[in-house]
């Protein structure tokens, strides 16, 4: 079951921001007011990830953190079940814990 993560789209360039900004970036200062709020997909695609063997007390042991492209947004989270991770592999975004807002997992494992 999937998560939806907030963003928010700028209705003069369309530009996606997570986490949700007031401003655009491109637009500058005038954008202000023209941003909505969106919900991104559940799903998307790991760009790249890097393995921690001894990540901070209390994650698990290996520990990925990677970059996954989620509806045109690149964002960087951890995924659970480490062994499966692969550059281009799809994943989706599940509710994360605590201080973790969302958590990403492999979904097209062969
Ligand atoms: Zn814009």
């Amino acid at each position: 079951m999937g998560f939806h993560l907030k963003a928010t789209r700028c209705r003069l360039c369309g530009a996606i921001y997570h986490p949700p900004r007031a401003i655009c970036h491109r637009c500058g200062p005038g954008s202000k007011g023209h941003l909505e709020m969106v919900e991104l997909p559940d799903q998307g695609r790991i760009i790249a990830y890097t393995v921690l063997r001894y990540p901070p007390e209390g994650y698990p042991s290996p520990m990925v953190l990677a970059v996954a492209e989620i509806g045109g947004v690149r964002l960087i989270g951890r995924v659970i079940d480490a062994e499966a991770v692969e550059e281009g592999c799809r994943v989706e975004v599940v509710k994360g814990e605590g201080e973790t807002p969302f958590l990403l997992r492999r979904i097209d494992v062969k």
